[in-house]
């Protein structure tokens, strides 16, 4: 296990991304002007990236799931330019009243930390150093329930969810862009004798 391994788990729409609702079309990705090189600094830090996505799109039959990986392909594709790579994506496709296969009650969606779960057995992690950024109560509830960061951005649905994710979780960092995130994860691994 590699217990020096850092890790950003990413959430993809409303934070990596524009959140268009149900994203269906590759033209439609377009990421927040400051992620690209946010990733970046992240990824020069040593931090692994994992994009970790419920996507009941699919099970509500409105892509297939090759989509999502399509999407991620793309996403790596402009990211090219910037010379920065999401190391991994995870997905979630099901959802409980969706079309079968997909309509089971499964362990992946957010906020059930399946797959940072399976994160950390496929890609060897231990967790110690690990974030997640998401901009809804589902992501920060996985950080908590994953036991591992979580870090709110106002980006997205954020500000809408704002309210109740520091009702139920105050010492939740909470930031209006993506940088400023960066700027933090940054900050409070530095330093660490271990990190
Ligand atoms: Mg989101």
């Amino acid at each position: 296990m590699d217990d020096q391994q850092k890790v950003v788990f990413l959430d993809r729409d409303g934070v990596l991304i524009h959140d268009v609702h149900y994203l269906s079309q590759l033209e439609d990705i377009q990421f927040y002007p400051d992620v690209p090189d946010g990733l970046k600094r992240l990824q020069r830090s040593g931090f692994l990236l994992v994009v970790i996505t419920n996507q009941s799109g699919v099970a509500r039959g409105y892509f297939p799931p090759s989509f999502v990986s399509d999407c991620h392909a793309r996403m790596n594709q402009i990211l090219a330019s910037n010379r920065v790579t999401l190391d991994h994506l995870y997905f979630c496709p099901h959802y409980h009243s969706g079309s079968a296969p997909y309509n089971i009650d499964c362990e992946c969606r957010k906020p059930a930390p399946g797959m940072i779960f399976r994160a950390r057995r496929e890609l060897n992690l231990s967790l110690q150093h690990a974030y997640m950024i998401g901009d809804k109560m589902c992501d920060v509830e996985l950080a908590h329930n994953a036991d591992i960061t979580g870090i709110l951005l106002t980006t997205g649905q954020g500000r809408e969810h704002q309210q109740p994710v520091l009702q139920v979780y105050p010492s939740t960092p909470v930031f209006s862009s993506f940088s400023q995130a960066v700027d933090y994860i940054i900050s409070s691994t530095k330093g660490r004798p271990d990190s």
